[in-house]
Formats: C-alpha cells, sequence, structure tokens
C-alpha cells in the first residue's frame, strides 16, 4: 500500500489507486439529451422559487440564469438514456472496496454563453478526476470528480464539475447495521439532534423551560417561526418573543412511510401545525393513530421528553378529535 495516511479500517486495503485512476476520461455519459429545450415555464419557476426578479430573464429578450444549467440536463426520475456503464463500475468498485457511503461535496460551473428559449440542449459527461486515498472527518475514501459539458443546438454554453466522497464512515459515528458496541447502537437510533445556533438558541432555551416561544418583530410587529435573524416582512433585526397559548390546529400534514431511519418507526404522521398566534410549526402530531389525523384537527402544544438530552415540541389531538379513532 501506498504511504502517508492510512484509513483506521481495512476498508480500501484491497484496492489499488491505478484500478480507480484508469477511470479517469471514461465517459459517464453519452450523447445526453435535455428532456426538454430551454422554455420560458422553466425558467419563471425557477425565478419564482429562487425570488430571482432579474428583468433578464423575462421579455421579449429573456435568457435563462445561467445557475440552472445543470436543470436542462436533469434525467427526472426515468432517468436519462446514454448514461455509460463507467460510473455505475467506478462506485461499484469503491462500494466493493467498503467505500460504501457518498457525499455531495462540492459543485463548480462556468458559463460560456446564454441559454435562451428554444435552444435544445445536449450533454456529455466524463469522469475527470479521482483522488488518491483521503482522510475527512466523515471518513475516508476518494473523491470523484465529473465534468458534464452542456451543449445549446450544438454550440458549448457551460461545463458543470460535480464532485462527490465515496467514503468508509470514520467508525465513531456509526452506521446503521453496524454490529459495534451497544453504545454506537443506542447513538444510531437516537433522534437526530436539533442544530442549535445563535439565531435559534432563544427557541431550544424555550423548549427546555416548556416553553414554544415565537419570535415577534420589533419593528412591525409581525411574528415569525422557525426563528430567523431578521424580520422577513420589513427586514428588521429588532426582535422580542411571545409565548404560544399551545393551542393549534393541523394545517396539513404527511405520513411517511420511507424511508425507514432507525430512530424512527415509520409509519407515522408530521403535522404541519398552525398556532393560535398564527405561525406554523413542523412537529409530530401524538395521541391519534397516523391514519386519522386530519386537516383542521385541533391541538394542543406538549413536551416529549425523547431521551435524557433532548425533548421536543409535540402536539397531542385533542380527546374529541382523537376518539373518533380510537387511542
Ligand atoms: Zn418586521
Amino acid at each position: 500500500m501506498r504511504g502517508g495516511e492510512r484509513a483506521p479500517e481495512a476498508a480500501g486495503d484491497t484496492l489499488a489507486y491505478a484500478e480507480l485512476k484508469a477511470f479517469e476520461g471514461r465517459a459517464a455519459a453519452v450523447a445526453g439529451r435535455g428532456k426538454d429545450p430551454v422554455n420560458a415555464s422553466m425558467i419563471r419557476h425557477w425565478c419564482e422559487a429562487m425570488g430571482d426578479a432579474h428583468p433578464a430573464y423575462t421579455g421579449p429578450d429573456q435568457v435563462a440564469p445561467p445557475t440552472m444549467l445543470q436543470a436542462w440536463t436533469m434525467g427526472g426520475l426515468s432517468g436519462h438514456e446514454g448514461r455509460s456503464d463507467a460510473y455505475d463500475a467506478l462506485l461499484a468498485l469503491l462500494d466493493g472496496a467498503g467505500y460504501t457511503s457518498v457525499v455531495a461535496t462540492d459543485c463548480e460551473q462556468e458559463y460560456v454563453r446564454a441559454l435562451r428559449p428554444g435552444d435544445s440542449i445536449t450533454f456529455d459527461a466524463v469522469i475527470e478526476s479521482v483522488s488518491e486515498r483521503k482522510t475527512t472527518k466523515l471518513g475516508t475514501g476518494h473523491f470523484v470528480t465529473t465534468r458534464m459539458d452542456v451543449r445549446a443546438d450544438g454550440e458549448l454554453a457551460g461545463t458543470h464539475r460535480f464532485r462527490i466522497l465515496k467514503y468508509a464512515p470514520a467508525k465513531k459515528h456509526g452506521v446503521a447495521g453496524e454490529r459495534g458496541s451497544a453504545g454506537r447502537r443506542e447513538a444510531v437510533g437516537r433522534r437526530p439532534r436539533p442544530v442549535i445556533n445563535r439565531d435559534n438558541a432563544g427557541f431550544w432555551e424555550g423548549v427546555a423551560a416548556h416553553r414554544l416561544l415565537i419570535q415577534r418583530c420589533g419593528d412591525c410587529g409581525v411574528r415569525r417561526f422557525p426563528w430567523l435573524p431578521g424580520c422577513n416582512a420589513c427586514g428588521s433585526a429588532e426582535w422580542d418573543t411571545v409565548e404560544a397559548s399551545g393551542e393549534g390546529t393541523v394545517y396539513s400534514y404527511v405520513v411517511m412511510h420511507h424511508p425507514p431511519f432507525p430512530a424512527f418507526d415509520p409509519p407515522y404522521a408530521v403535522g404541519l401545525v398552525e398556532l393560535a398566534e398564527g405561525v406554523r410549526i413542523v412537529s409530530n402530531v401524538v395521541g391519534v393513530p397516523y391514519d386519522k389525523v386530519r386537516i383542521g384537527m385541533p391541538v394542543r402544544l406538549e413536551f416529549l421528553r425523547v431521551d435524557e438530552e433532548l425533548e421536543l415540541p409535540v402536539f397531542r389531538a385533542l380527546a374529541d378529535a382523537a376518539s373518533e379513532g380510537g387511542s
């Protein structure tokens, strides 16, 4: 094996770097074809989703936002013809060597010429590079960079580089299904921890005190949730809080069936609860079977002790609504 940093586990020890390097320059997609020509409808949807009102993206001289580049090449659920076997073979080789996890790390785009409605899109993709074995905080593995050349009516319009890390997870994080220590299995089965930062710390302090706190703009008085540093209505950074009364109704909900995650036991209902104070919060609806949750159902706040360090606000279906569906 090569010198330098060694993986803490056995993954990859049987895999020679030359075997991976041989994939560089091989095609990842050949003669791909965009499913739709560049068109005003997709541009409009994109701009609405991004909140981008730049005038160049409307009107008679309309161009597509450059960052839409990848949107024109996406295969959707049904995929694309022209995908080469090389990329799959490379991933299979890495899987086989124990680098079974994958994370997208970054993407770079270069824009060569503007895209306009009516342009028809073709593309090719190549496996540009496979890195030597690297150890990151996530684990040890190889970075794989693919480059897609996007053409409009046959002319190069831009390139899109996409990099993933195929890796064997560092042991300390644990992975589902791993047969480790009891403590590790326990960590795997725990509900994810909230990310607490200076913008939302006050919310979690409230939860710890069994108070559901909503931010209120110090200038215009608009209430907001989840917590944000500024007001969506007026932009002010001044705010205080109001405590939710705990009364609310189910504004909408989904029932999660898939994918299963060790800490959860599907199917279960995730509700979007509209609080009496007018803001909405995503949480679990408890005290009612998942298939009896209904839009408009009255619910009341309570605090669920999940484990020794995590407590969460959840919403209990009120007795009248819950009794309809039994316990
Ligand atoms: Zn405001």
